[in-house]
């Protein structure tokens, strides 16, 4: 058992280092279609940007100085408008850290439950965003179930669809594009990442993907760390997480403990599976 646990320990550490080396690439606009942008490169998770006819939106906010400046910069090469709204998609590190080196004047975006998070311990790590210096840059404003924000005429649908990957995750949607941003809420490389510790849930996350597709018509959807996939790819992503809930029961039922579930999977299935095993304990 302790064996498994550091060794899950150990593989966490290996992705985060893996992903810090792999993402510290400048930071580029990539034209998606229309005035939607992928924001890519840079320390932390890829983003999106949106020049409205007012103002612009942007997707998440990279995870360090330099980044956000090259943001910044990059915006500004495209565009001489304003950045009127930061939308958080949710809590993690990689998607808000960034907040505090943008202008005070950007109005920051959450659902609920990811502000709330922004206070909590956040991997190990004591939250600072209560500090006069940086709460400017928490969200000011929230929504429950949607919400949609106005640039000029162009309209930006936010959703949340439930629990899943964190219980505060948002998609933010163009529906004249049909273009998605879905933050960790989708994976084409590694299984789905489930963080328990904010209360996360691998059997909620079927339901909230499986409504998203149900509710909007998007076509193309951006992730924080894969490329832009289609419906297929979404649909193919829920059903691999439901085959793994289906074989972790079956083992279960077959009285294996945890040790001897995970030995039935890949190595990078780990953290997925073991999320999966303690779901089933605790129904
Ligand atoms: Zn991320």
């Amino acid at each position: 058992m302790k064996t498994t646990i550091l060794s899950i320990v150990f593989s966490l550490f290996v992705i985060i280092l893996s992903a810090q080396n792999r993402e510290t690439s400048p930071v580029t606009l990539e034209k998606i279609s229309g005035n939607v942008y992928q924001l890519l490169g840079g320390s932390g998770a890829n983003g999106g940007v949106f020049v409205g006819e007012t103002g612009v939106l942007l997707i998440d906010s990279k995870m360090d100085e330099g980044s956000v400046k090259q943001s910044i910069e990059a915006i500004k090469k495209i565009t001489d408008k304003p950045i009127k709204y930061l939308v958080n998609t949710h809590s993690d590190g990689d998607h808000i850290m960034g907040n505090r080196w943008f202008p005070k004047t950007v109005t920051f975006v959450a659902q609920e439950n990811c502000r709330d998070d922004f206070f909590k311990v956040n991997f190990g790590r004591e939250s600072d965003w209560d500090e006069p210096e940086f709460f400017p840059y928490v969200p000011s404003v929230t929504f429950t179930n949607d919400m949609t924000l106005w640039l000029g005429h162009d309209e930006v649908n936010l959703y949340y669809f439930g629990v899943g990957h964190t219980t505060g995750d948002c998609v933010v949607y163009f529906p004249k594009e049909k273009i998605a941003f879905v933050g960790d809420q989708y994976f084409s490389d590694m299984p789905q990442l489930i963080h328990s510790n904010k209360n996360g849930n691998s059997f909620e996350h079927v339901k909230t993907l499986t409504k998203m597709l149900e509710t909007i018509d998007a076509e193309k959807f951006c992730s924080g760390h894969s490329d832009i996939v289609g419906r297929d790819a979404v649909k193919k992503h829920i059903q691999s997480m439901v085959d793994r809930q289906k074989k972790v029961k079956t083992l279960m039922s077959q009285g294996k403990s945890m040790e001897e579930v995970l030995a039935e999977f890949d190595e990078n299935e780990a953290r997925l599976v073991t999320s999966i095993f303690n779901e089933i304990k605790a129904q």
